[in-house]
């Protein structure tokens, strides 16, 4: 079978490969329909990180189930031929960790344990960008979706949705009709999900901060409030704040703009290393600072009845669909979310 790999810092290319296989009870063989870019996936082909490659690509997928082993299609609502999203870390679904919703640092795997992200865990799970894949605890792993909507449209849900969703859902329950600001320093299509998140949920209003013109222009027509910024000085401070982005300006930014005793959310990520915080300005003001990577098996059965509701509708932040073919280019090429499909 085909798979798309990374053989160099900006190089794709098809490679053929081994068909997987079913090994495990709980598996499951899937076909990728609709494959989202992540936010981090031009880090991982840009030869940031110390490269062992030919690595398999692409984490976010919906994908349609082609093969099931026995005991989980007895057992579950997946069945041979349905859509569904996979998780994109590997995760159990029953250990402590996925018991307590941390399911991304799941007891059974060591850390890092995703599909197409090999430079991270140097273990090689298999890429979304592939005519197959292999999913082990596929009762926990795979969430079906609800029956009419296009897999293209929701081929971020996997990661990227969940994402933004995280940095405001908990909060907003905790402080209902709360005014959130969205901060946006990189992770573009994960600050528009927080958007999208925050007005479903009941915010009294959403502000969005960036020094994007393209990712100002979707926030607003998405329902914030576009703020052009540089990240130097704060227009105000919110009661809660979703960080979403690659730069310490702007994780610094997203502090400073936090209420005495609000909450800051980050999902930052600093691909160029850690920086220093302030802390004692988070000690004095009481500020909760959360970080930490969205856990996907934990959180897909919270926001998938969103999605079937229309509450949230994740199509709204793609703005690029190209034909499978067109992978090894366009997964290359600038755009705020990219999906590649094929029927
Ligand atoms: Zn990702
Ligand atoms: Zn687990």
């Amino acid at each position: 079978m085909r798979q798309l790999v990374c053989t160099g810092a900006r190089e794709l290319q098809w490679h053929e490969v081994p068909q997987p296989r079913l090994q495990h009870d709980g598996d499951a063989i899937v076909r990728p329909r609709a494959v989202a870019r992540c936010e981090i996936d031009p880090f991982l082909t840009s030869g940031l990180f110390p490269m062992k490659a030919p690595f398999a690509v692409g984490h976010e997928a919906v994908v349609e189930i082609v093969e099931l082993a026995d005991g989980v299609s007895s057992n579950s609502a997946l069945a041979v031929g349905k859509l569904a999203v996979v998780a994109f870390q590997l995760s159990c679904g029953r250990c402590r960790s996925c018991g307590a919703g941390h399911s991304g640092n799941c007891d059974e795997y060591p850390v890092l344990s995703d599909y197409g992200m090999q430079p991270l865990s140097g273990v090689e799970y298999g890429g979304m960008l592939s005519d197959a894949v292999r999913v082990p605890h596929a009762a926990a792993m795979l969430c079906p979706i609800p029956e009419g909507l296009d897999p293209v449209g929701l081929a971020s849900v996997s990661d990227n949705v969940l994402d933004g969703y995280r940095t405001v859902a908990s909060h907003l329950a905790q402080r209902p009709g709360s005014e959130v600001l969205v901060v946006s320093h990189g992770s573009r299509s994960i600050s528009l999900y927080a958007v999208q998140t925050a007005i479903a949920l009941g915010a009294s209003s959403v502000d969005f901060a960036s020094d994007d013109a393209d990712a100002r222009s979707l926030a607003s027509k998405l329902g914030a409030h576009p703020i052009e910024t540089d990240f130097a000085r704060r227009q105000k401070r919110y009661p809660i704040v979703a960080d979403c982005g690659v730069r310490g300006e702007g994780l610094r930014y997203a502090i400073e703009s936090t209420e005495p005793e609000g909450i800051c959310h980050s999902a930052t990520y600093l691909p160029g290393g850690d920086l220093a915080l302030p802390v004692g300005k988070l000690y004095t003001l009481g500020i909760q600072f959360h970080i930490g990577r969205a856990h996907a098996v934990s959180l897909l059965p919270e926001v998938m009845p969103l999605i079937a509701e229309r509450r949230l509708r994740p199509e709204e932040v793609t703005t690029r669909v190209v034909d499978w073919e067109e992978a090894p280019t366009a997964w290359l090429e600038d755009s705020i979310k990219l999906v590649v499909t094929r029927d």
